[in-house]
């Protein structure tokens, strides 16, 4: 569904804009959210590749399997509170890691491994910890880094031994 249909967006927008100073006012442009099950698509949906949705979108079902887990209320809880709604939220941090260690295994079953040791793109998820996007989550670009690097390690040793 797209944002600019759905109320419960546009007001999640608004409120992301004030409580991070302006840190996130990319919301209905440029993010694709899950809410429960459903997967709702920014304005920039429509100029995006299938590789890139695809990959997006392998990012999203992981929320979607853990709103299934965790419920509306779990979600939300682990999602705003541990420990504090901005700044340091390692429940938000956690789930989003699930996300984006998806987001590069997808990127590498795309466009290769290599393309999931870019640089570039480490920088570009650091960011979403660190920045307003998702509220300053977990501003310890360092932490980002040794996650990043202990998944890719993972996926090398995975390529190394193939399943079976
Ligand atoms: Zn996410």
């Amino acid at each position: 569904m797209q944002k600019r249909d759905d109320p419960l967006s546009k007001l999640i927008s608004v409120v992301l804009r004030v409580v991070t100073f302006g840190g996130q006012s990319h919301y209905m442009t440029s993010y694709v959210t899950t809410l429960g099950q459903g997967v709702y698509v920014p304005t920039s949906w429509e100029r995006m590749g299938d590789a890139e949705r695809y990959i997006v979108l392998r990012h999203e079902a992981v929320h979607l399997r853990q709103f299934r887990r965790l419920g509306w209320v779990g979600m939300a809880l682990l999602y705003t509170l541990p420990f504090l709604p901005l700044g340091l939220a390692y429940g938000r941090a956690r789930l989003e890691w699930e996300a984006f260690a998806e987001t590069l295994r997808a990127t590498a079953e795309v466009h290769g491994f290599a393309a999931a040791a870019r640089p570039e793109l480490h920088a570009r998820i650091t960011r979403q910890f660190t920045s307003g996007a998702y509220g300053f989550m977990w501003p310890f670009p360092h932490v980002i880094r040794r996650w990043i690097a202990r998944e890719l390690s993972a996926m090398e040793r995975g390529l190394e031994s193939p399943p079976g």
